[in-house]
């Protein structure tokens, strides 16, 4: 179990089972969101992850694919949901 929260303390998340796959992305979407050539995070399944407390999360509709969420008072990047 991996626990995991933003800058402000407001959002918090469990992980379960995180395995050691990083995924490198280079689309557009995922180059504005980093700020960078390039976008990496860690794959895991739904049911691994917990939002243990949300109360300054938002979720951006990036793509009919995906949705994007972070801490709206500080822009800490939460995840990235496949659709
Ligand atoms: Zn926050
Ligand atoms: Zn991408």
């Amino acid at each position: 179990m991996i626990k995991g929260k933003c800058l402000c303390g407001e959002t918090e998340v469990e992980v379960e089972n995180i395995n050691d796959t990083v995924i490198i992305c280079h689309c557009s979407m995922c180059r504005k969101q980093a700020g960078g050539p390039l976008f990496f995070s860690n794959a895991i399944k739904n049911k691994a992850f917990t939002l243990t407390k949300g109360s300054n999360l938002s979720v951006y509709p990036s793509s009919e694919a995906a949705e994007r969420a972070f801490c709206k008072v500080y822009g800490t990047f939460i995840y990235v949901l496949q659709r």
